[in-house]
C-alpha cells in the first residue's frame, strides 16, 4: 500500500499543520505551483467563514482558468445491480433481498442508451457491479461497442471493479473513455469494516487498478472515495496523494475525482456515521480538490441537493450528472418490476431543468466530448490544462453542444435561454477570446450539421 499513499504520514500532516499564512498558500496555489502536504492541510483545517470565502474564490478563479466557465454533464446508466459484494452502505449489497436484480442484455443497454441519447446527452457513464460472472469484461466491452453503433452518443465511461492488465487492454479497444473507480474510502481498517470479506489484497488491488488501466492504454482515470465513510480531511488528503502518484508515474493527474456523500440505501446497515460531513465541510473538500489538483474534473452527483449543486458548480466543480436513475432499466418507467437502485438521490431535476438552472448561474452547460475523440487525453490534456489552453477549447464546444440540444432536445422555454446565452457570447467573441468562425459554425449546426468542434 506504501507505494501510492503514505497512510501514516497523511494523519501526522493533518495533525501538524504548518503556520504558513492562508493568503500565500492561496496565492502559490494560484500561480499553479504544487502544495505541499502540510499548505493542503492548513486549507483543510480552515473553518471560520472569511478564509473559506477565500478558498472557495480561489477555487472558482482556478476552475475557471483551466476550464472556462463550462460545466460538463453526462449521465450514468446501470448495466446491473446483481453484485457479489455485501458492502455495508450499498443497495446493491448482496445480502439485500427487497427488490428485483437483473444484468441488462446488450439490447436493453442500447435501450436505455437511446433514451439518454434523444434526452440530448453526448456522454454516459456505464455503472456495474462486481459479478465476475456476468459483469465479464467481454460483456462491458460489447456494451460500449454496441452503444457507439446504435446510438450518437459520442463518448461511454465506465464505472466497474478493477481488472488486470490484459482486461483494460480489451476495454481500451473497444473505445472505452473514462476509466472509473472508487476506493470508497483510503483509510484501511474503514475499507476492511465496510467491505466485509475484503482482505489487504482487495484493497490492494483497488488502489492499483488505475496503474494498470493506464498500462492497458486507458489515458484516463477517475478516482473518488465515499464521503461520510471515514474522516473528510483524510480521504481528501489521499485522493490527492493517489493523483499525485498517477501523475508522477504516468504524466497525468486524475482525469477526474469524484466525491459522492454516504446516502441513505435500502436495506443497508450503515446509513450515516458519524463521519458525515457538512455542505460547508463538504463545499470545502471542492474547493481543496479544485486548488490541490487543477486539472481534474471535479464531479458532482446527483446524490447533492439541486440547491447545494447550483452553488458548487461556481466553486470549483467541473462535471455534474443529471437527471440519474440509479438503477438497471430506470430510464424506462414501464418495466413493471422495480429494480433494486443503488442509493437514493436528492437532486431529481430533468436534464433540462438542470440546464436552466446553470444558465441561470451564469455556468455555461457543456454536451462536448471532444477530447477523448480527438487523443486530447493523458499527459496531453494535463498538460494542456496547465499551460491554461483546454479552456480555449470548452468554450467554444460548450456553445457548440448547447446550440445543438436547443435545436434538437430542449423545451421551448429552455431553447429560449440557451439561445440568449449563445448570442451574448457570439456578440462579444472578442471579449470572451472566442474563435472568429464560431458564428459561422453555429450556423452550420442551424443547418442541420452536427458534431462540430475545436
Ligand atoms: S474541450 Fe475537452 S475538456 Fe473541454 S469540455 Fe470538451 S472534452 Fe471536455
Amino acid at each position: 500500500m506504501q507505494n501510492i499513499i503514505n497512510i501514516n504520514n497523511i494523519n501526522k500532516t493533518l495533525k501538524n499543520a504548518s503556520k504558513s499564512s492562508i493568503d500565500s498558500i492561496l496565492s502559490k496555489a494560484l500561480n499553479f505551483k504544487e502544495l505541499k502536504p502540510d499548505e493542503i492541510a492548513v486549507l483543510l483545517n480552515i473553518e471560520d467563514k472569511k478564509n473559506l470565502k477565500k478558498i472557495y474564490a480561489t477555487a472558482k478563479k482556478i476552475k475557471e482558468i483551466i476550464f472556462g466557465k463550462r460545466i460538463v454533464l453526462f449521465a450514468p446508466l446501470y448495466v446491473s445491480n446483481e453484485c457479489i459484494n455485501d458492502c455495508l452502505y450499498c443497495g446493491f449489497r448482496r445480502s439485500n433481498k427487497s427488490a428485483s436484480r437483473i444484468t441488462l442484455p446488450l439490447s436493453k443497454i442500447v435501450e436505455q442508451a437511446k433514451i439518454l441519447e434523444h434526452t440530448g446527452y453526448k456522454r454516459i457513464l456505464l455503472v456495474a457491479s462486481e459479478n465476475p460472472k456476468k459483469v465479464t469484461i467481454s460483456y462491458l466491452a460489447s456494451a460500449v461497442k454496441e452503444i457507439y453503433k446504435n446510438t450518437s452518443i459520442h463518448i461511454v465511461h465506465l464505472n466497474s471493479a478493477p481488472f488486470n492488465i490484459d482486461g483494460f487492454k480489451k476495454l481500451h479497444n473497444s473505445g472505452l473513455g473514462v476509466y472509473q473507480l472508487f476506493q470508497e474510502t483510503y483509510h484501511p481498517e474503514t475499507y476492511f469494516y465496510m467491505h466485509p470479506g475484503e482482505t489487504e489484497k482487495d484493497y490492494y488491488l483497488r488502489i492499483t487498478a488505475m496503474d494498470r488501466a493506464i498500462k492497458g492504454g486507458i489515458k484516463d482515470v477517475g478516482i473518488g472515495a465515499l464521503f461520510g465513510l471515514y474522516d473528510y480531511k483524510f480521504e481528501t488528503m489521499a485522493l490527492i496523494f493517489h493523483s499525485r502518484h498517477l501523475e508522477k508515474k504516468f504524466g497525468s493527474s486524475a482525469h477526474t475525482i469524484s466525491v459522492p456523500r454516504l446516502r441513505p440505501a435500502e436495506n443497508t446497515p450503515v446509513q450515516k456515521t458519524k463521519y458525515n460531513l457538512s455542505d460547508e465541510e463538504f463545499k470545502k473538500v471542492v474547493a481543496v480538490l479544485r486548488i490541490a489538483v487543477p486539472a481534474a474534473g471535479i464531479v458532482i452527483s446527483t446524490r447533492e441537493s439541486a440547491k447545494l449543486r447550483n452553488t458548487i458548480i461556481t466553486l470549483g466543480a467541473s462535471q455534474i450528472s443529471a437527471g440519474s436513475r440509479t438503477s438497471p432499466c430506470g430510464y424506462s418507467s414501464e418495466t413493471g418490476k422495480r429494480w433494486l437502485e443503488q442509493f437514493s438521490i436528492d437532486d431529481n431535476r430533468p436534464l433540462d431543468k438542470v440546464i436552466q438552472d446553470m444558465i441561470h448561474h451564469g455556468v455555461i452547460p457543456s454536451l462536448c466530448t471532444t477530447c477523448y475523440r480527438i487523443g486530447r487525453t493523458g499527459k496531453t490534456f494535463t498538460l494542456k490544462a496547465y499551460e491554461g489552453q483546454i479552456k480555449n477549447f470548452c468554450l467554444p464546444n460548450a456553445l457548440l453542444t448547447l446550440k445543438e440540444y436547443s435545436l434538437d432536445n430542449a423545451s421551448l422555454q429552455t431553447a429560449k435561454i440557451c439561445d440568449k446565452m449563445i448570442n451574448k457570447y457570439i456578440k462579444n467573441i472578442k471579449k470572451y477570446k472566442l474563435p472568429d468562425n464560431l458564428n459561422l459554425k453555429i450556423e452550420q449546426i442551424i443547418n442541420g450539421k452536427r458534431d462540430i468542434y475545436y
